[in-house]
């Protein structure tokens, strides 16, 4: 039997359901990534999304030619590439993993429909999520909207499956064909920003499975009380290894479950992920469409190319040292610390009034880690608009966040050199809070 796996954010061989599959049923499998960001509008990843796609593809290639494979690289539309390939070689199938994007789910439905046409079997698994999005529903079938609920109910699927420790034994092929490099390809074009990026972060299964064997051995016993702190190393750093699919969230699950240490609170961040893409399942036009329709009648200000306060954000100058550093933090590891996104997400739409589109684009294009289901779901709920959002009057002060949560000013001296903003600051937090607070009650609160 002959494979083609259709590798796309699945970048690993541990635990992946399309190779399980193969090696259980002895076949041979060519590894094909096909790049069409066109199909990925009108949310085709952004720059440090696309830093990170073309390293990991690289690692993945190493990876298979260690064992004697290759990674097939090409362009085109899926559709017709993967049924030329698998016409070519006589597969007899085509195999993926599922994503749950509602613009990618209607291109796999179509990528489906040609292969079948042309008699080409299809097969696809789950190995992104820890359950179906559509599986934790209330019992009357309706999607839930507020987190503490839906996790109960969801967490009482998610059994401790096992997970292998190793790949399966693979016989790879189609070595022969002809590929392209993933760096050749035009979005990947490194730019002298991304030297940045490589100094932070390594992509790839191997660094996905160090990062969480260094996290459950020497952080997970004080995850608890020091994932606020963002001057700490405190969390895992493992969402863009996730994103990316280097690791799968069940090992994540089984590594933390099997650990002496009480790892609830990280599993309930494991499941605000499966939240989120809950959400964005039932709910897929809220990456533009606020989730709380109240919000319509907001007046955020929608800023052009070049606007001046949103500049101000965008590169840490507003003046406001909390939020400076964590833009800082942004621009140079293409990452930010939770709360410091829920911090600059708050000045931005509350004390800067401008919407929150504007926010979650700036963070599209600069998070190594961009993610739709994640990043919808933290925008609405920090801009006060979202299922289960913080309620709007939590406007969250800097000064505030800066005594709780960095008194030793580690995190402040770490990405502003001179420990302090540089500028005055831009808005007067106290008068901007009250001026969102009186658009809040105006425009908002109806009798509903
Ligand atoms: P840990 O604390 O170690 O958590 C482990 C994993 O749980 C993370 O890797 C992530 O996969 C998941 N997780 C943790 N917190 C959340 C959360 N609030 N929502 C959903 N999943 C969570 N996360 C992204 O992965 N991509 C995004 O584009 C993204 N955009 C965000 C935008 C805003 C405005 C906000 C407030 C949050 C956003 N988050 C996003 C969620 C969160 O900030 C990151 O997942 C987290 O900071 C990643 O760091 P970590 O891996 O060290 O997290």
């Amino acid at each position: 039997m002959l494979i083609l796996w259709w590798a796309r954010r699945d970048l690993r061989l541990i635990d992946n359901p399309v190779l399980e599959y193969a090696a259980r049923h002895n076949a041979r499998v060519v590894p094909v990534y096909v790049h069409a960001p066109d199909e990925e509008a009108p949310w085709q990843p952004g720059a440090a999304n696309n830093w990170w796609r073309c390293t990991s593809l690289q690692a993945l290639d190493q990876q298979l030619q260690n064992r004697n494979g290759r990674l097939i690289v090409r362009s085109g539309s899926s559709a017709e590439t993967l049924r030329a390939l698998a016409q070519k070689l006589g597969a007899d199938a085509v195999m993926w993993n599922r994503l749950y994007e509602p613009h990618l789910v209607q291109r796999d439905r179509g990528v489906k429909t040609t292969l079948l046409n042309a008699d080409i079997e299809t097969k696809n698994f789950s190995g992104h999520l820890l359950l179906e999005p559509h599986r934790s529903c209330k019992p009357s079938g309706e999607p839930y909207r507020v987190f503490t609920p839906y996790w109960k109910n969801a967490a009482s699927f998610i059994n401790r499956t096992s997970t292998p420790d190793e790949p399966p034994a693979i016989c790879w092929d189609g070595q022969e064909l002809p590929s392209q490099s993933p760096g050749d390809l035009a979005e990947f074009q490194p730019e002298p920003w991304h030297q940045q990026l490589a100094a932070h972060w390594e992509p790839g299964e191997s660094a996905a499975n160090a990062a969480l064997n260094q996290f459950v051995d020497q952080h997970l016993h004080s995850y608890a009380e020091l994932r606020d702190h963002p001057g700490e190393l405190g969390t895992s750093r493992l969402s863009p290894h996730l994103h990316f699919g280097e690791i799968s969230v069940q090992r994540v699950w089984n590594a933390v479950t099997s650990s002496p240490e009480n790892g609830s609170k990280f599993l309930s961040e494991l499941g605000w992920r499966e939240f989120a893409h809950h959400l964005l399942w039932h709910f897929p036009e809220t990456p533009r469409a606020n989730f709380n329709p109240r919000f319509d009648h907001y007046p955020w200000r929608k800023p052009t190319v070049g606007d001046p306060a949103l500049r101000a954000w965008q590169r840490g100058r507003t003046g406001i040292a909390m939020v400076d550093a964590a833009m800082r933090e942004l621009w140079q590891c293409g990452w930010m610390h939770n709360r410091m996104r829920m911090l600059c997400g708050s000045l931005l739409t509350k004390n800067l009034g401008i919407h929150w589109h504007a926010g979650a684009e700036w963070f599209w294009d600069t998070l190594v880690d961009a993610d739709l289901a994640n990043n919808t779901q933290g925008w609405q709920w920090v801009a006060g608009c979202g299922a289960d959002a913080a309620p709007f009057f939590r406007i969250f002060n800097p000064d505030t966040q800066a005594e709780r949560f960095d008194s030793r000013e580690q995190y402040r001296r770490r990405w502003l050199p001179q420990g302090a903003a540089s500028v005055p600051p831009m808005v007067d937090l106290k008068s901007s809070r009250a001026r969102a607070l009186a658009a809040y009650k105006d425009n908002c609160t109806g009798n509903d």
